[in-house]
């Protein structure tokens, strides 16, 4: 029996009942980005209706209650990563943003010319794009961990990658693609046993699992508020205290200095000396809202019902003639990447579409995979909490009646 009441849930979201095409929508484009329940929409609603006010230095009464809300919503991050402080979190547009900042100010200070860094295969370009821009300025190197079969990290391979030039190790917790959930705890450990610092993209990983970044014991932890069913426009750097002190800061301006004169400018203590201008206070409010949300279900029961789903959609779609899933890691996300025959990944989405059912397809940013793939891209059905094993069956149905059009 599954603990979470589904029905209940579904209701918390509204957009899940509405029609596209005269017929019921059927969302598996999760790991793009999440529905929204009311309650996120609400704490938006709320903080423009009766508390909106530019945070900090505040005198006035408003100032002091948004910006209360806003450390809070820090607060409620910390607790929901297992941070030992608030210190640690900072707030960025999302998990582009995050690794943006720590390319620039990381790299920039502890990376030179022929010093390494080590990535996968199975990166986002979010997690590609920043160090190749770091190398463009500082010649640095990027070494990339190969891939096995079953789409999990190569980790002989990986191990046989450092150096005595190895100054960081940037990897992705799930793959967006495979959905593989790569062992970050013992890559961590590798690395920390030659003392290099370890950043990891959990834009796949937050909504699925629980995470605990000190039993990981990881230096940088970084996420996206959209694709944990908060708001679009927020996410979050988690760093350790004694590293993000080390650090200069990425962007300059308001928020983030202690005291400006035209010779010289001295920063301000964390987390705000990584919060140049005014900071998404409404969004770090919605954030807060929604990892609460989720924490309400347990993210162990979400875990247990998401594999459920996973299993069922993989067990069905395999019994498809000509059904090829890319990506099967004993450990794996609700992630499915497939092609069916020769149909185009790009066929089958449009199709899926006039069914009512929004799935994703191409290349999921993740280039580099797709080549080692030797693919041009997949459809990509991705489950949230909030999906049905109905559901499930009616994406089955749907293949189906598409395959039998080709
Ligand atoms: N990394 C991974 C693994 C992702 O799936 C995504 C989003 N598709 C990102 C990074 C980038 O997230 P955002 O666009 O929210 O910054």
């Amino acid at each position: 029996t599954n603990p979470l009441d589904i029905k209940a849930i579904r209701n918390d979201f509204p957009i899940l009942s509405r029609t596209v095409y005269n017929r019921p929508l059927i969302y598996l484009d999760n790991a793009a980005t999440t529905q929204k329940p009311r309650c996120v929409v609400e704490a938006i609603e709320n903080v423009y209706y009766n508390q909106n006010s530019n945070i900090h230095r505040g005198v006035h009464y408003l100032s002091q209650r948004a910006t209360e809300a806003h450390e809070a919503a820090r607060a409620t991050v910390r607790d929901f990563i297992h941070a030992t402080s608030s210190n640690e979190i900072i707030f960025t547009r999302g998990t582009t943003e995050a690794i943006n900042l720590l390319a620039t100010s990381y790299g920039e200070t502890f990376c030179n010319e022929n010093d390494e860094i080590i990535i996968s295969t199975m990166e986002h370009h979010a997690n590609i794009v920043p160090w190749q821009m770091l190398r463009d300025r500082k010649g640095i190197k990027l070494k990339i961990i190969p891939l096995t079969e079953t789409g999990e990290l190569d980790i002989p391979a990986f191990e046989s990658l450092f150096s005595e030039k190895t100054k960081l190790i940037s990897v992705t917790h799930v793959s967006n693609v495979l959905g593989t959930i790569n062992p970050i705890k013992e890559i961590i450990e590798k690395a920390h046993a030659r003392n290099i610092p370890v950043l990891i993209d959990g834009a796949q990983a937050v909504s699925h699992l629980a995470v605990d970044v000190q039993q990981l014991d990881v230096d940088f932890y970084v996420f996206s508020g959209h694709k944990v069913y908060g708001p679009n426009g927020i996410g979050v750097l988690y760093g350790k205290e004694n590293w993000l002190e080390m650090l200069p800061p990425y962007h300059g301006g308001g928020e983030m200095i202690a005291h400006v004169s035209f010779d010289k400018t001295i920063f301000a203590d964390l987390p705000f000396k990584f919060e140049a201008g005014t900071p998404d206070y409404v969004g770090s409010v919605a954030l807060a809202t929604a990892l609460n949300y989720l924490q309400s279900f347990g993210m162990d029961n979400i875990a247990a019902y998401e594999k459920s789903l996973l299993e069922d959609a993989t067990e069905k779609m395999l019994k498809i003639e000509g059904m090829q899933i890319f990506g099967n890691a004993p450990q794996k996300s609700s992630v499915i990447s497939f092609l069916v025959n020769n149909i185009h990944p790009f066929d089958m989405g449009t199709l899926l579409d006039k069914l009512g059912i929004a799935v994703r397809t191409g290349h999921h940013c993740a280039m580099p995979l797709m080549t080692a793939l030797q693919i041009d891209g997949t459809a990509r059905a991705s489950f949230a909490f909030y999906n049905t094993h109905d559901e499930i069956d009616a994406f089955i149905a749907a293949i189906e009646r598409i395959t039998k059009m080709f």
